[in-house]
């Protein structure tokens, strides 16, 4: 992991805007490099993990803790468990706004860091999330297990009903492009014939790695979430059965619908079925 200071400037990916304030690093903790400790509040660590849901600036690869715990040097990502939701931690960033409207950027690590090795990040930085995770909406509950028990149909057509109203609420040029190729791969088209299925997965997949690269950068987190459900949709006859599936892409699938669910509901939409409504965070349990 890349080490920088808690509260200097971003300066990891791409540079910043001429300009503007820079963000500000917090909790890019290396081996080698001592950190502020303290015991962990539970509140704390779920609003992290909340926050953690809806990464930024997803990256093609991902982090590994170096702090020396179990998980140090795993050729494997990092996961945690939040609300029966496995979470992904390592390819990605949290940004938040402070209460000075200083913009803190954060590894998604940092949710490990905090709950496994005691790291105290600052205290804007803890306020900042508070408040954040009080805004997101996270599926969970019995909304997610219905959302778990939908077989790999169903939860194709609820995606591309999400897809389809976040569309009409902003179009976004290559969503329209996303959506006419998703609508090509559709279960149903071709998988009588699992060869021309197998090989149009293909391409349809190429096609959209490809759009996923040129879209604008604030739509990244939408695109990437448009490819792992296309990922996970394949048109092949094992995915559409649950026995069939391999856990990792069970994991994946129910990832990429709760996603797509969730950034529907950010984005202020109706909700369009309310039997699988994420929840807010600032909402009674
Ligand atoms: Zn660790």
């Amino acid at each position: 992991m890349t080490y920088a200071a808690d509260l200097t400037p971003y300066a990891y990916g791409m540079g910043q805007d001429d300009g503007e304030t820079p963000d500000l690093h917090i909790g890019w903790l290396s081996s080698g490099h001592a950190y502020p400790k303290q015991p962990p509040d539970p509140a704390f660590v779920q609003a992290l993990l909340r926050c953690c849901l809806r990464p930024e600036r997803l990256y093609m690869g991902y982090h590994v803790c170096d702090l020396g715990c179990e998980h140090s040097g795993q050729p494997r990502q990092l996961t945690r468990d939040y609300d029966g939701r496995t979470l992904f931690l390592g390819n990605g960033e949290i940004r938040v706004t402070g209460a000075d409207r200083q913009v803190y950027a954060a590894p998604t690590l940092i949710a490990h860091y905090v709950a496994d090795h005691h790291y105290a990040p600052p205290t804007v930085f803890v306020d900042a999330v508070t408040q954040l995770a009080r805004r997101l909406w996270a599926l969970q509950g019995e909304p997610l297990e219905r959302v778990r028990r939908l077989d790999g149909a169903a939860r194709f057509a609820l995606c591309i009903d999400a897809l389809q109203a976040l569309q009409r609420a902003r179009p976004r040029p290559w969503l329209a492009d996303m959506l006419a190729t998703l609508d090509e791969g559709k279960p149903g088209v071709v998988d009588l014939l699992p060869i021309l299925g197998e090989q149009r997965r293909r391409k349809l997949f190429q096609r959209l790695r490809d759009l996923q690269s040129t879209c604008p950068l604030d739509d990244a987190p939408l695109a990437k979430t448009v490819v792992a459900l296309h990922y996970s949709f394949p048109v092949r006859k094992r995915f559409f059965s649950p026995a069939q599936r391999s856990p990792q892409e069970e994991v994946l699938m129910v990832w990429a619908t709760a996603q797509l669910l969730e950034q529907a509901h950010e984005a202020g939409l109706e909700q369009w079925r309310d039997d699988v409504r994420p929840r807010r965070g600032d909402e009674p349990g």
